[in-house]
């Protein structure tokens, strides 16, 4: 989507991470994934890379299994120091900023996500908590473990923070290049925040006691994040910066698709078959891709809430 070029952005709700190297570890049980974690998104990649129809072939054969090695050259990735943080945003100012950089895109979608839930919740007599996201790079510490770009982005409910690695969305823009690459950032942002509210509304911990299978709390709660992130696609254009300004314009129907294409791409089965050949329903954690474009659509066109609750439905 695109941001309104005069709106103002907020860089106050971004948080710089501590960069550096180091680190690696994978953190704990309580960390729920990203929008089909980093695994996802390179297979996303590769997917939209190939055309949507090809099976991966040349690096493709390199891509592990689950809890392998980035395919992506890590070196690429480098560790920025404690000075880094405020230069990462202090260009941040305004949309037009945010429709050319990808830190500034995260902010200005932060912030229009946050304006969204803080205008909507009150309809259901709750107040949003405001939840602060670490773009970090390289690595950085949570209270869920080390944040890396071998995780991908994340909700910690022990510090509520999401956690986002910015070399991933620099992967998702060199990799894409325009509209998609953004439509997918934001697609991620929107899920994750998804997350914040769940744990406000205290429906997290339904992933941790049933992660996995075709109808687990865990793919529930992801599917429910999808159909948040539709929920603020459906409104972004109503969210407005701090001094009243629109933050962003309607979407395309080009930019829907986008968002559905990237929504399938991270689709459990499709991962699964891209990576090793083979469907485990037991293994779901997030969704297949029917089911995920299905929520984000059922998110897109709610009416209320309501629509989003995975646990009162056939997922
Ligand atoms: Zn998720």
């Amino acid at each position: 989507m695109t941001f309104n070029d005069d709106a103002r952005l907020d860089t106050s709700e971004v948080l710089g991470g501590s960069g550096g190297g180091g680190g690696g570890l994978r953190p704990g049980g309580m960390v729920i994934g990203g929008g089909g974690g980093i695994l996802g998104i390179i297979v996303l990649l590769l997917y939209m890379f190939l055309g949507g129809g090809g099976t991966p072939g040349g690096d493709g054969g390199s891509v592990p299994g689950s809890g392998g090695v980035n395919p992506f050259d890590a070196s690429q990735i480098t560790g920025g120091g404690q000075n880094a943080n405020t230069q990462l945003f202090a260009h941040c100012k305004t949309g037009a900023d945010a429709n050319r950089d990808d830190n500034c895109r995260i902010v200005g979608t932060v912030n229009s996500v946050q304006a969204f839930w803080r205008e909507e919740l009150p309809r259901y007599g709750k107040q949003w908590k405001p939840t602060k996201t670490v773009l970090y790079r390289g690595t950085t510490q949570s209270a869920c473990g080390t944040a890396s770009n071998q995780v991908g982005p994340f909700y910690c409910p022990l510090d509520k923070r999401i956690y986002m690695d910015s070399s991933f969305f620099d992967i998702l823009t060199r990799q894409f290049g325009g509209s998609s690459g953004a439509l997918a950032q934001m697609y991620v942002v929107a899920h994750e925040y998804g997350h914040a509210l769940q744990d406000q509304l205290g429906l997290l911990n339904r992933a941790q006691q049933d992660p996995a299978g075709p109808e687990s709390g865990g793919v529930r709660v992801e599917l429910m994040a999808d159909c948040l992130a539709g929920m603020w696609v459906q409104h972004a254009a109503q969210t407005k910066d701090s001094g009243g300004r629109t933050l962003l314009k309607e979407p395309s129907q080009e930019q829907i698709q986008d968002a559905l294409a990237a929504a399938a791409a991270v689709g459990d089965d499709n991962i699964m078959k891209k990576t090793s050949g083979r469907v485990f329903p037991e293994k779901f954690t997030h969704g297949t891709s029917e089911q995920r474009q299905r929520w984000f659509m059922t998110g897109y066109r709610a009416q209320d809430i309501n629509a989003c609750n995975t646990f009162n439905a056939q997922p």
